[in-house]
């Protein structure tokens, strides 16, 4: 079985490579993984050290817009599980082109070479924010809950679901949709709230929280992201959305207290700054879709996957100090 990976030099994609490659993905313990990746400012070939050597492994760096190198990659592959985005929210209201060509035009590029070579599975790996947002007392999203995206970024992704979704209905190309929450862990970029917050503690610089730092987040670590894509990749329905959640709903001032405890500082350590423009107030996500059918549960506790996530940052400074700086 071959399984191409695009964008599996980031942070989920390398996650799901290192993990299908050590044999923990029990449908995927004897597959070749093709990885694809543009190694953007995002990407990174040392994410995937761990399992270099292996002989199930192959790297192909390249852009999913490239039609011609998309089709040669697909050809003869049984399945696609496809990470590879623009995936910041701020960079996306800095500027969206590159959200658009990268997350909508290289999905459809994608779509194109699966259904041409009958790729046996396509997974679009998407996110909570195409929902939009919640109020405190609303309920967690469904997957039937209409798209309503706020940003750029959630808006490209919002219109490659959609586009993924018409593959499989125009085509009767075999995919299926995930969508997870905020993902944690080692490993992310330093841009992103925990490891910009945590390197930044690390060294004794502040903190920039949003607003009112109400905003609340369904945290959901990266192991456990991961299953979740794996038994939607090895079982999940062609046609389907299946939501990804954590079920660890916090306000950003909760992850910051956490943060603060655990590297022993406190809320002077805090800069409050302007709110990040039209930003979504809550994301909440209903599993019981995917828990009912694929038997799908998160494992990972807040307080280890935190702790665990400080360790990795601190005794792997050389992996995020260049990025920092
Ligand atoms: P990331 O930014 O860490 O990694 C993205 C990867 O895609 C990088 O390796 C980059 O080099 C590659 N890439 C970007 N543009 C490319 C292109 N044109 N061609 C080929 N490769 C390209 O992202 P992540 O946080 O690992 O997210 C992975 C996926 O999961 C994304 O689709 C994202 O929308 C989705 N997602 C992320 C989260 C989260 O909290 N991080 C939550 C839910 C869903």
């Amino acid at each position: 079985m071959r399984i191409v990976v695009t964008g599996g030099a980031g942070f989920i994609g390398s996650h799901f490579v290192r993990q299908a490659i050590k044999g923990n993905y029990s449908a995927f313990a004897d597959a070749e993984l093709v990885v694809l990746d543009k190694l953007t400012y995002a990407g990174n070939k040392q994410n995937l050290a761990e399992v270099a050597d292996s002989s199930r492994l192959r790297f192909v760096e390249g852009d999913i817009c490239d039609g011609r190198l998309v089709g040669e990659t697909l050809r003869g592959a049984d399945a696609v599980v496809h990470f590879a985005a623009e995936s910041h929210v701020d960079r996306s209201i800095a500027g969206a082109d590159e959200f658009v060509r990268t997350n909508v035009l290289g999905t459809q590029t994608l779509l194109n070479a699966a259904t041409e070579h009958g790729v046996g599975k396509f997974v679009h790996v998407s996110t909570d924010e195409v929902y939009g947002s919640l109020e405190s007392d609303d309920a967690p999203w469904t997957e039937e809950e209409a798209l309503k995206p706020n940003s750029p970024y959630s808006a490209s992704k919002a219109s490659s679901d959609l586009l993924a979704l018409a593959a499989h209905r125009t085509h009767g190309l075999p995919v299926c949709v995930t969508r997870g929450s905020n993902t944690y862990g080692h490993h992310q970029y330093p841009e992103k709230i925990i490891p910009l917050f945590v390197t930044n503690l690390l060294d004794g610089l502040k903190i920039p929280l949003y607003g009112d730092g109400e905003n609340v987040r369904d945290w959901l670590h990266v192991d456990d992201h991961c299953q979740g894509i794996a038994l939607v990749a090895a079982d999940g329905k062609p046609g389907e959305v299946y939501n990804v959640g954590g079920g660890i709903e916090l306000t950003n001032r909760q992850v910051t207290g956490r943060l603060l405890t655990l590297l022993n500082m406190d809320e002077s350590m805090v800069r409050y700054v302007a709110d990040r423009k039209g930003h979504d107030r809550r994301y909440a996500m209903d599993i019981s879709k995917i828990s009912g059918q694929l038997g799908y549960q998160p494992t990972v506790t807040w307080e280890k996957g935190l702790a665990e996530t400080i360790d990795w940052y601190t005794a792997h400074r050389d992996w995020w100090e260049p990025l920092k700086g």
